[in-house]
Formats: C-alpha cells, structure tokens, sequence
C-alpha cells in the first residue's frame, strides 16, 4: 500500500519563484489515496473530546467535511470575506503569499463548544492563528488542530505554542 507521501505532487516555483507547492489533488484523485489521507487524519483525533470540526476555506472544507462526518460531529466553514450571508465576526491575518480576511458566521460556534481544526496544509500558521482567533472570540474552546501536512521550516507550530497541534507527513 501506497504512503500519502507518495500521493502528493511537489510543485516547484508555485505560485512564485522558489516556492515548493506540495499539491494535493492528486491525493484526491486517487481512492486509496483519498481514503488513506481523511483515515489518517482522523486517526489523530483519537481521543480527542469534542463538539465541533471548523475548516478553512477551501481546502479546509474538502478534508474537514470527510472528518466530520466519520466522527458524527457537525462542521463549520471558514469562509473569505463576503461570502457569508448572516451576521458575521472577521479576521485579518498575513498569508504565505499576500495577506486575506477571513470570516465565520456569530452564531456558528457556541461560548464553551470544543473545537477541532482541519486544513490541508500548515506553513507559517498564520491562517489557523487567525481562525483560532475567531473561534475563542466567540467563546469556543480549540482543543486540537490537524493537517495532512506540515512544512517544518516555516515554523507554524511555534506559532500555535499552547496547541495542541498534529500533522499525518511533514516536510523540512
Ligand atoms: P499558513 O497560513 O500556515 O502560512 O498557510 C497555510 C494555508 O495556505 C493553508 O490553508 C494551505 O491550504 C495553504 N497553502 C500554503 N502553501 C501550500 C502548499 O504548498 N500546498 C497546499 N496544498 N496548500 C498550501
């Protein structure tokens, strides 16, 4: 059987000169692969108590959802500004490449819920710092933050110091 590192596509100079782009819809496109990588993931949340999974957009939404679901727990979006039609809280935060607002809906995360995080990817963390942010204006608790994959270099994890953070592969 086939590691998840084997179904990643490494792109160079995406999307600007010198950056190594770690592709994952190969991943996707692959059935094994796509079940390996939302059972992996979720193999890290064993254990774990909680009430909630919120997912960025949007590749936050295509391994959250999956993750959800298995675990029977209702999932929240992440959205970019503008995109959400009811009262909403927002973060700005900087980006790998560029800087981006995010937003979720008021009354999507209840004061004491626990929260799980799913994304693809973390870089420099920037993203879930600010959707953590969010989540504990909003009275939730983070209790664990998952990612298929994890680029130590950029040191995102010193970042979420005081998280518990977990990834299925890592890159240097
Ligand atoms: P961070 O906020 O941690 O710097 O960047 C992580 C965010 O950018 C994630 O939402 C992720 O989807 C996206 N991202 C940055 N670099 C890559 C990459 O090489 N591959 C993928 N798939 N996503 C990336």
């Amino acid at each position: 059987m086939k590691k998840i590192e084997e179904y990643v596509r490494s792109i160079p100079d995406f999307p600007e000169p010198g950056i190594i782009f770690r592709d994952i819809t190969s991943v996707l496109n692959d059935a094994e692969g796509l079940q390996l990588a939302i059972d992996s993931m979720d193999d890290l949340l064993k254990g774990v108590d909680f009430d909630v999974v919120v997912g960025t957009e949007s590749r936050g939404f295509i391994f959250g959802v999956p993750i959800a679901y298995k675990e029977k727990k209702p999932f929240v979006p992440v959205r970019k500004k503008g995109k959400l039609p009811l009262e909403t809280i927002s973060q700005d935060y900087d980006l790998e490449y560029g800087s981006a607002t995010i937003e979720m809906h008021k009354d999507s995360i209840k004061p004491g819920q626990k929260v799980v995080i799913v994304d693809d990817l973390i870089a420099t963390g920037g993203t879930v710092e600010a959707c953590i942010k969010m989540i504990e204006r909003l009275g939730g608790e983070v209790v664990k933050v998952i990612f298929l994959m994890e680029l130590k270099g950029l040191k995102g994890r010193e970042r979420l110091k005081g998280y518990d953070v977990a990834s299925v592969i890592s890159y240097e």
